[in-house]
């Protein structure tokens, strides 16, 4: 059964201008590598420390060296030479990733790599070893990125991952303008997969969005950019750190009221409404009449679409996070809504699914979805280069200590 929704036509051509508009921006955004999003980590962040923060401490003056355990710097079992890097792929909040080939083996890899001053800077430190450990715990989920190991020099930290060449889904979803029901499902299927599981660990994700989706070379999702999960949350905690996206945040983060894990299926909602409307739900371009839409306009379903569609979406975007879809029984309800009756889950998990698009990708080293702006770029001579770490009187190396970790003998 559909819902049918017909526009008169200068409103339909005010929609396409805004799609457009929309799109250019969040192209603009994407090659612009997160400038905006690097504000709203340092607002996170300084709301975290703020909450973090020991009374006496507070009174402290502000350095990047605040906090820091000093003691000597773990020895690292791994170094950046152990890569020819060859491209830059991505820039995230903190650092580049880059595609990088060990040289022992000639496996090609996406290391991401950090700069501690910066994220010290941000004070983030902790946010930082929570990646890494949330990594490490995912390295066994179909559609969560895995880690192979991470170290460290004085002034950086090195993630080694799998390297996902299928291109961003929001680079996709851009190109197409937005997907059938069937493709989105099919996503959002593989998505909430990944985020049951990362409940089931009792971590929240928090920042669900099109950019942290990639597609593997045959076209299944993979979710990165485990920065700002929060682990060791129990099922009902809650937690106020501000953070997320402006699009997608969810009511209860803009408010700044405590959260729990449904924030998540929000943002599984508005990425689940982008892909079948090609913009985020409640988008405007003035931000904060978006942030009042998020708050208090009534979800509008436009368009053709199914019940069931209409029906999922108006479950999680629900304003109120103890009557949104997942409040009660967490991934158990989304999965069996009407929506996802289409989808076996068993053999979803098994990728015995074929994904509804081929992202054609020749090889391991085929970048054909990566915008130009990242391969062409010249990668620093800093990145390959390995300090001395025992010469280096750097606060920033200490924070980190036990950071790095020995790659277990089949990781190499
Ligand atoms: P992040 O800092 O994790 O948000 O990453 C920034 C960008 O780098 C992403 O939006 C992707 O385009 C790219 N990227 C991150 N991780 C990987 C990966 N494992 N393989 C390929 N590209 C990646």
């Amino acid at each position: 059964m559909f819902v049918a929704w017909m526009e008169p036509s200068s409103t339909a051509l005010a929609k396409t201008k805004e799609l457009i508009k929309h799109g250019r921006e969040r192209i603009e955004q994407t090659i612009k590598a997160s400038g905006s999003r690097l504000c709203l980590y340092a607002e996170r962040v300084a709301f975290l420390m703020d909450r973090s923060r020991s009374p006496d401490k507070s009174t402290q003056p502000s350095t990047p060296t605040d906090n820091i355990n000093l003691g000597p710097s773990a020895n690292p079992n791994a170094k950046p030479t152990d890569f020819d890097f060859l491209k830059v792929i991505g820039k995230g909040s903190f650092g580049k990733v880059l595609l990088a080939k060990r040289k022992c083996d000639g496996t090609f890899y996406a290391v991401k790599v950090l700069h501690k001053k910066t994220i010290l800077k941000k004070k983030e430190q902790n946010h930082i070893m929570a990646e890494r450990n949330v990594l490490l715990k995912n390295v066994k989920h179909p559609f969560l990125v895995g880690l192979h190991y991470s170290f460290q020099t004085s002034e950086k930290l090195y993630f080694v991952l799998d390297y996902v060449n299928g291109g961003e889904l929001f680079f996709h979803l851009q190109r197409e303008r937005c997907f059938r029901e069937p493709r989105a499902r099919f996503y959002a299927a593989e998505v909430a997969s990944a985020i049951g599981y990362l409940h089931s660990l009792n971590i929240i994700y928090r920042d669900l969005k099109p950019e942290n989706i990639l597609l593997d070379c045959q076209g299944h999702i993979v979710l990165t950019d485990f920065g700002l999960c929060k682990e060791g949350m129990e099922q009902e905690e809650t937690t106020s750190t501000f953070c997320g996206t402006p699009e997608y945040l969810a009511p209860e983060v803009l408010k700044k009221q405590p959260y729990d894990r449904t924030v998540d299926w929000w943002c599984l909602g508005a990425v689940l409404y982008e892909m079948l409307f090609g913009l985020p739900p409640f988008y405007s371009r003035d931000v904060s009449q978006m942030y009042d839409n998020i708050l208090h306009k009534p979800l509008q379903i436009q368009g053709t679409k199914t019940v069931a569609a209409c029906d999922i979406l108006q479950g999680l975007l629900h304003k109120d996070q103890k009557r949104r879809l997942g409040a009660k029984t967490d991934f158990l309800e989304i999965k069996n809504h009407v929506f996802f009756s289409p989808i076996n889950w068993d053999d979803l998990y098994h990728k015995r699914i074929t994904p509804p698009f081929n992202p054609n990708v020749a090889g391991p080293a085929d970048l054909r979805h990566f915008d130009p702006e990242f391969t062409q770029e010249a990668i620093s001579a800093s990145i390959t280069h390995t300090p001395d770490l025992a010469a280096s009187s750097s606060s920033a190396s200490d924070a980190f200590l036990g950071f790095s970790y020995a790659p277990a003998e089949e990781d190499i």
